[in-house]
């Protein structure tokens, strides 16, 4: 499964139920035949926090935004939000694939951060 162009979710074939790829068993009915869904290029901001006391892997941060979108298609994700603009509910926003941090072992780990368009 590729996840750095497009974040993907599974969508049941039987009850219609969204959810992470992880899952083997739809999680409302217990089905396993999934459709898979993908995420749109844009997505707008519902809500969002600042994390001003971070996790040890975003040591490197003082502090970054975490934030609930919403891609065209309905689907919704949280992740880490861009902080170069201003944050307003409702912009549109793009997921990009790069590095977030780095865990306790120094290894880089890569994600989608949510951008301003
Ligand atoms: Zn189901």
């Amino acid at each position: 499964m590729e996840f750095k162009d497009k974040l993907k979710w599974k969508k049941c074939s039987k009850c219609e139920f969204l959810q992470h790829p992880s899952h083997l068993r739809c999680l409302n009915c217990k089905n396993d035949k999934f459709i898979f869904i993908e995420s749109t290029d844009k997505c707008t901001l519902l809500t969002y926090t600042i994390l001003k006391a971070p996790p040890m892997e975003f040591r490197s941060q003082k502090s970054y935004a975490l934030g609930l979108v919403e891609f065209n298609n309905g689907i919704k994700a949280l992740g880490q939000l861009s902080t170069d603009l201003e944050l307003v509910p409702g912009m549109q926003l793009k997921p990009v694939f790069k590095k977030i941090c780095e865990n306790l072992n120094g290894e880089e780990i890569y994600s989608f951060i949510f951008v301003p368009l």
